[in-house]
């Protein structure tokens, strides 16, 4: 994708056409969310217009279009990462996912799971392990479910260029241990994880391994087979889809087992006043009306980003965010968050402008139509490991220019200078 291309592709998104400020927007802020292309806001309004009913439930014709357009939206999700149709489970989006397999396991811990208990039984004396460089959406769950359960939660340490210390994670992961959960890709330092090696070392302690996509799924090829994680969680808001939709990847016999988090209407197959049967999953985690519109949304962000192809989405970020890593750390007094080695990193460059705190920064960059994000990106553990406590992050997507990367260059340059520090 070159800048040409890359123009082109733009104008399939409304809001990228606007000014900011009284400059023409440069967003670059798509690790917190991406923009949408028309076939997406399309795709949701033909479903209101033409098919809008509650699926699974009605025996009319709308409700079979809506039931069929929703299964189907389910089986492009699951294509597009290589999982089976009912290992796709809708969520509201990652945080979603993964409290819902945290709750799943506490309540098999607490006896409700049969079968499942073994594999999800964590209690006193068993061992949760997670890293320092975790979005808070995969951090304070597992907290949670360690206080839930008596077990204990380790945590791999990251190294000062936010890489993890793999003799620590190779030291940490005994065979107490009942799951690992970590970040494919870091959503501030960039840093992508070595997924094999970390998986090597749960599966030779017979731990399940919990995979955070989020920032992984919408920038590259991710085949969660070929990963061999036993679960994996995203959000469609970052990938070009709708806000209020996420998917929960599980094999299937796994999410068969695992209890459900929330109970209702359209998850059961037989109730009586004192006890309900589950369906099998996915339907078994879809409790109550769910978000059809959104998961056909999903649906034809996933066809829009097939149709550019994620391969070269993939490196045209790596050339955006190298560009951006450059020009950033040739600024004196700024210092890039993560590893220097472009092959650790995705897209998303991180920094730090000595003596000016990152909402100045950010609101120097709003002046000039630029949009990035600042703060701490609910990564404060990572920051704090870093010597931080906020970051201005420039999250680049396949739809940005390097005309862009080099106003934000430009813009960084002279920060420090309009807030009165010296180079
Ligand atoms: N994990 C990572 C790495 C993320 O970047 C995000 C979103 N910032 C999340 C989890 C949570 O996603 P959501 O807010 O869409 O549930």
């Amino acid at each position: 994708i070159d800048d040409a291309e890359a123009a082109r592709l733009a104008a399939d998104f409304p809001a990228l056409d606007q000014e900011v400020n009284g400059h023409r927007l440069a967003y670059l802020d798509s690790g917190a969310t991406s923009q949408k292309p028309s076939a997406v806001l399309d795709a949701e309004r033909d479903f209101y217009e033409h098919h809008n009913a509650a699926v699974h439930r009605g025996a009319h014709t709308l409700a079979a279009l809506a039931t069929e357009r929703f299964e189907d939206a389910r089986a492009k999700v699951a294509g597009f990462i290589g999982a089976d149709i009912d290992e796709v489970v809708w969520t509201s989006g990652a945080t979603e996912a993964l409290n819902l397999i945290a709750y799943g396991i506490s309540n098999a811990s607490a006896g409700l799971g049969g079968e499942a208990a073994k594999r999800f039984a964590i209690g006193a004396g068993d061992v949760i392990v997670t890293t320092e460089g975790e979005h808070h959406a995969n951090l304070i769950p597992w907290q949670e479910l360690a206080a839930r359960t008596g077990a204990t939660l380790r945590v791999i340490p990251i190294l000062d260029d936010a890489t993890l210390d793999m003799e620590a994670a190779a030291a940490l992961i005994t065979p107490e241990v009942k799951l690992v959960a970590f970040t494919h890709v870091s959503n501030v330092s960039a840093v992508i994880n070595p997924v094999s090696e970390l998986v090597a070392l749960a599966r030779a302690a017979d731990a399940l391994v919990v995979l955070d996509a989020c920032q992984s799924v919408p920038h590259m090829g991710v085949n969660v087979r070929e990963l061999d994680v036993d679960f994996a969680a995203f959000s469609g808001h970052k990938m070009l889809g709708p806000t209020g939709i996420g998917v929960l990847y599980g094999r299937s016999e796994l999410l068969n087992a695992l209890p459900p988090f929330l109970t209702g209407g359209s998850m059961i197959t037989t109730v009586t006043l004192e006890k309900a049967e589950y369906l099998p999953a996915p339907q078994r985690f879809e409790a109550g009306t769910q978000q059809v519109a959104q998961a056909i949304g999903l649906a034809a962000a996933i066809d829009y980003l097939d149709a550019v192809g994620l391969d070269r989405i993939h490196e045209r970020e790596a050339e955006l965010g190298a560009r951006m890593y450059r020009g950033a750390a040739a600024i004196p007094g700024i210092r890039v968050l993560g590893p220097s080695e472009a092959a650790l990193r995705s897209g998303v460059v991180a920094l730090d402008v000595e003596g000016v705190h990152a909402h100045d920064v950010g609101q120097y960059l709003d002046d000039r139509g630029i949009a990035i994000r600042v703060g701490h990106h609910c990564a404060q553990p990572l920051h704090r490991r870093l010597g931080v406590t906020a970051s201005t992050r420039i999250s680049p997507y396949f739809y940005n220019t390097t005309a862009e990367i080099d106003a934000v260059i430009e813009a960084l340059g002279e920060v420090r200078a309009y807030f009165g520090l010296a180079d």
